[in-house]
């Protein structure tokens, strides 16, 4: 920590997801053999029909400023979108496109959070929400979920998390990491309880929506009339059309909040990149049957990764309805010597698994859960095979 940057930056934890990259890199470059089951991001090329759709916007020049909040073509595709597979109804001062939905939520953040104020997150949560809750002076709130309530929030758990300075909740429904899913039902129930609380926003990340098993369906927190003008509804296009680096994501909000977002934006950085947007317009104006393949693919290995899991001992696997990552409890091993190495919580096992069976997975830690690790099984099923048999025997 170095005294001459922020408080604020020195309050910020690095990315755990990155970080265990990082180290399956060096380790990497000390030639040891290590399979990558970190990373959430799909190891599929982006479709060629949305790349045609760059190359065009290439050669037909789109190479100046957009507008901040997005190219009017785009919004008109995410209203589309929304309409389409939400059912939700936005107009154009409800929509701002940003540098992916992380930057979307990013400016949520910073446009609704005063010092103090609370945001709660059920646990376990995506990686980032903490800090960028506490990069705008907020103070996270963690909910804690367990294996038992498929790792789900109730409204009991909700209405005693819920204090006076609750400004908002922020959950992702299908979960990273936890592959859950909200029925519309489940839903209902907590936005129940928030109707006791008019004054709590909702921020509901949907970036999972069309990696879902088709188990229970897809449901936002928008489509409740009740709901409509206190929720943020925020996606995007990394995970499901497997477009990580474009960098393309937005918010469908209140249009007090879209105009803040927008205003914010226009300090930052003037908008998403052109040609990014431009192939954005394609992939949300195509079916998304054209991606269901990815979402085929996932679910084949899904089943597989759980078949091979759930034959080692100590692993408790729920069961993922979409995204793609298991988080299997572990505690199991916790308090256990094994091949002398001491493992007394969620990151020992992450650590231990990577020096002892070179497979990087992330601690729970890093979502606000300390009995589980986080598996992806965006990687071949070849990979998958070895890197669980080689968990398993480093476990035996
Ligand atoms: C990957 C991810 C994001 C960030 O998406 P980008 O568009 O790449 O910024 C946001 N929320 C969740 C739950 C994610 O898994």
């Amino acid at each position: 920590m170095n005294k001459q940057l922020s408080d604020r930056i020195n309050s910020v934890t690095p990315s755990a997801t990155l970080e265990m990259a990082a180290k399956a890199r060096t380790l990497r470059t000390e030639g040891k053999d290590i399979i990558g089951l970190s990373l959430g991001e799909p190891d599929f090329n982006t479709p060629d029909f949305i790349k045609k759709a760059a190359i065009q916007a290439v050669n037909d020049n789109f190479n100046s400023y957009t507008p901040v909040d997005g190219y009017v073509e785009l919004k008109d595709a995410i209203i589309t979108k929304f309409k389409r597979d939400n059912d939700l109804v936005y107009d154009k001062s409800q929509v701002v496109v940003s540098t992916g939905a992380k930057q979307a939520l990013y400016n949520v953040a910073q446009v609704l959070l005063n010092k103090g104020d609370e945001v709660i997150l059920p646990c376990p949560y995506w990686v980032s929400y903490s800090d960028i809750v506490k990069l705008a002076d907020g103070v996270p709130v963690e909910v804690a979920t367990s294996i038992e309530t498929d790792f789900k929030m109730t409204p009991k758990q909700l209405e005693a998390a819920i204090t006076p300075k609750t400004k908002m909740i922020w959950y992702s429904s299908p979960c990273n990491p936890s592959g859950s899913i909200y029925s519309k039902e489940e839903l209902r129930s907590l936005a129940d309880v928030l109707q006791k609380h008019p004054h709590i926003i909702v921020v509901s990340d949907e970036i999972y929506e069309h990696i879902n098993y088709g188990v229970t369906a897809h449901a936002s927190m928008a489509n409740f009339e009740d709901m409509y003008d206190r929720t943020v509804t925020v996606n995007g296009v990394a995970k499901a059309f497997a477009m990580t680096g474009w960098r393309i994501g937005y918010i469908g909000a209140p249009a007090y909040i879209a105009r803040a977002c927008n205003k914010l934006q226009g300090q930052v950085t003037s908008g998403a990149n052109c040609i990014a947007q431009r192939a954005v317009i394609t992939a949300l104006t195509e079916s998304p049957d054209r991606v269901q393949y990815m979402v085929d693919e996932f679910k084949e290995r899904r089943a597989y990764i759980l078949d091979l899991l759930n034959s080692i001992d100590g692993f408790k696997c729920n069961q993922p309805e979409g995204a793609f990552y298991v988080f299997p409890d572990v505690s199991a091993y916790f308090g256990k010597t094994i091949n002398g190495s001491r493992i007394n919580n969620a990151s020992d096992l992450a650590m231990y698994l990577l020096e002892h069976a070179n497979v990087a997975t992330v601690t729970g830690d890093a979502f606000g859960n300390k009995n589980c690790i986080r598996i992806s099984y965006a990687a071949s099923k070849k990979d998958i095979s070895n890197a669980i048999s080689r968990i398993k025997s480093a476990l035996s």
